[in-house]
C-alpha cells in the first residue's frame, strides 16, 4: 500500500497525492525516508527540500521547517513556508540571497545578522529545489529559451 501524502502550510495545501512510493525528508536528525509501512512518528523538519518519489516522478519541494508525521501510511507535513520547485520564483531568491548576503557583510546587531542568516537559507533552499527540477527536467519549461 503506498503513500498518501499531504504537505499543508497556513495559507494553502502546496502537495496532495495518494500512491506516494517514498517522502525524503530534511529530518533534524538527518535525512529521513518515509515508505509504506513506517512506524508511527511525528517529528520536525528543518529547512531544506523534501522529495515526494511517484513512480518514475519526483517533486521537489522547497520546505522553511515545520512537521512531518506519520500514521497508517499517511504522511502529513505541516510547513511554515513550502513550495513546488516549479512554483519557485527564482529572482526573488536571488534578490532575497543578495539582500541577506549584503546584510550579513554589513555591521547589523544580532537580530538582524540572525534573520539574515535565516533568510539567505530559505533562498538557497529554494535556489537549490529549482536547479534539482532544472537538472532533472532540462527541455522542460525552466530549460535553456527555444527549447
Ligand atoms: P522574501 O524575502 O523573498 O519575501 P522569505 O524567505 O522572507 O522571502 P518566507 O517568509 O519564507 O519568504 O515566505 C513568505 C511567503 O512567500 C510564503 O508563502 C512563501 O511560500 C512565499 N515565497 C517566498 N519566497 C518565494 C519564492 N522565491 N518563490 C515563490 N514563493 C515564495
Amino acid at each position: 500500500m503506498p503513500l498518501s501524502v499531504h504537505v499543508v502550510t497556513a495559507e494553502r495545501e502546496v502537495y496532495a497525492e495518494e500512491g506516494v512510493d517514498a517522502v525524503i525528508a530534511p529530518g533534524i536528525q538527518g535525512e529521513l525516508t518515509v515508505l509504506p509501512q513506517h512506524a508511527p512518528l511525528l517529528t520536525m523538519i528543518k529547512p531544506g527540500v523534501l522529495r515526494l518519489i511517484k513512480g518514475s516522478d519526483e517533486t521537489d519541494v522547497a520546505i522553511t521547517g515545520g512537521f512531518l508525521e506519520v500514521k497508517d501510511d499517511r504522511v502529513t507535513i505541516l510547513a511554515d513556508a513550502a513550495e513546488r520547485a516549479e512554483e519557485i520564483d527564482t529572482v526573488r531568491a536571488e534578490e532575497a540571497r543578495r539582500r541577506a548576503e549584503r546584510t550579513l557583510e554589513g555591521r547589523g546587531d544580532t537580530e538582524e545578522l540572525v534573520a539574515a542568516a535565516a533568510s539567505l537559507q530559505r533562498s538557497l533552499l529554494r535556489l537549490r529545489a529549482v536547479e534539482k527540477r532544472r537538472r532533472r527536467t532540462p527541455r522542460g519549461p525552466s530549460g535553456p529559451p527555444g527549447v
